[in-house]
């Protein structure tokens, strides 16, 4: 039996963890292969490793909500290594293959390629390595891509909204020059990162002047550039509608200077959609590489989407949209056992509806601005929570 459910002290803001399914108290082998209610399986596992950041990103933590006030958690409430490590395990055991470390900026959870050298200790049922990856600002790559290599980080995503220094710099809001974030992406390189990619999120009033010269400048870099739409996540950065600049446009633009051609997903419930520049015959030329478009608004995804997150203080959510999480965290506090732990996970999987994004899109398609979709299950007065708490 499951032990009963501590209520986590330093919840931020918003609200209680919901009760576990009834289904956790039930023991549930970990089969590598849990569906959820959907038919979704569980694959890809992200893990916020601090709610911190150094940049002040107005469409995820604005400087007005996130200012010397605000109250970061405590040490002790964040998961120790040795805690998200066991969790992380209990996640392989039931198929999950990828991890992708998060934050806030995860570069400043101090010796960060500790946890990712024991993450890489883990083996799927079928004996292979993890996927693990990280997204990061792209500030401190400079001085720690090289031992985030080393400690067996397979893959690497830098966030980059613009080449041009004066809108980087109004875009982080902390006057942080896209020249170190240029020299952490060649760092990584020479570090030997063979898959790295680059997002920018695209603000219809900020940056869209900057898409082709970001197409023109990672053309044939061996990196992949990849345009996310500006996402109503949280509850603070202002989100509307109108400055969503959809994918379909971000296209229409590149290919009037390159020409594109579409390429097949390299992975089932890969979140991009991806066009590979073409060659002056009209081919893909995999010299040149590809580009890739993250359509969260305007195509939900939401039918294969098999991801799970994990917040800094052990909550996992089921959807970058939820209103509520289930606390793992006082699970590995009390002294559950594994078998415990992972029948708690099969069963919060098994019961998941999720599909914000979808219900989002049912909610314009009928007139609606998209603003405050809801799946009707968000209490009144409750707030969804932060992309910093639970990474993207
Ligand atoms: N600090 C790291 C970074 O910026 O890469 C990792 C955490 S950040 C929350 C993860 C990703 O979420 C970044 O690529 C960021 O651009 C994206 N993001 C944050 N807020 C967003 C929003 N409102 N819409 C779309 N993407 C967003
Ligand atoms: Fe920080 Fe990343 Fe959010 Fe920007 S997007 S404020 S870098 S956590
Ligand atoms: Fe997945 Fe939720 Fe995004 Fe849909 S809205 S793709 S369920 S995270």
């Amino acid at each position: 039996m499951i032990k009963r459910v501590i209520p986590l002290l330093d919840l931020r803001h918003i609200q209680r963890s919901a009760s576990f399914p009834k289904a956790a108290s039930a023991v549930v082998p970990a089969s590598g292969h849990l569906l959820d209610a959907r038919q979704r399986p569980l694959r890809d596992l992200r893990i916020s490793v601090t709610d911190r950041c150094n940049f002040r990103c107005a469409y995820c933590m604005p400087k007005e909500v996130f200012d010397k006030h605000y109250r970061y958690l405590p040490h002790s409430a964040m998961l120790s290594f040795e805690e998200i490590v066991r969790l992380a395990g209990l996640f392989v055991a039931h198929g999950v293959g990828k991890i992708r470390l998060t934050g806030g900026e995860p570069l400043l959870r101090k010796n960060i390629e500790q946890l990712i050298a024991q993450l890489h200790q883990l083996r799927q049922p079928n004996g292979q390595p993890l996927d693990i990856t990280l997204t990061t600002n792209g500030s401190l790559l400079a001085r720690k891509a090289k031992a985030l290599r080393q400690a067996g980080l397979s893959r690497l995503t830098v966030s980059l909204d613009s080449l041009d220094d004066a809108i980087f710099r109004r875009m982080n809001d902390v006057d942080f020059p896209v020249a170190q974030v240029l020299a952490g992406l060649d760092a990584a390189q020479a570090a030997g990162f063979a898959d790295i990619k680059v997002n920018m999120v695209v603000k219809r009033s900020t940056n869209v002047a900057d898409i082709v010269p970001m197409a023109r400048h990672f053309r044939g870099s061996g990196m992949t550039l990849r345009f996310i739409e500006y996402m109503d996540v949280g509850a603070t950065n202002g989100w509307r509608m109108d400055e969503v600049l959809p994918s379909a446009e971000v296209l229409r633009l590149i290919a009037e200077a390159f020409p594109l051609v579409p390429l097949e997903p390299s992975a089932p419930g890969e979140t991009a959609q991806r066009w590979g520049y073409a060659d002056a015959q009209g081919n893909y030329d995999p010299q040149l590489g590809e580009v890739g478009v993250i359509s969260s608004v305007t195509q939900a995804f939401c039918s294969t989407c098999n991801r799970a997150r994990l917040s800094t203080e052990g909550q996992l959510y089921l959807c970058l949209f939820a209103h509520q999480g289930w606390d793992l965290r006082s699970l590995l506090r009390n002294g559950s056992s594994d078998e415990e732990m992972s029948a708690a996970i099969a069963g919060i999987w098994g019961q998941r509806q999720d599909r914000y994004s979808e219900l989002r899109a049912e909610q314009m398609a009928q007139g609606g601005s998209g603003e405050a979709a809801s799946d009707g299950t968000t209490p009144p007065g409750r707030k969804r929570i932060e992309m910093s708490y639970i990474g993207g």
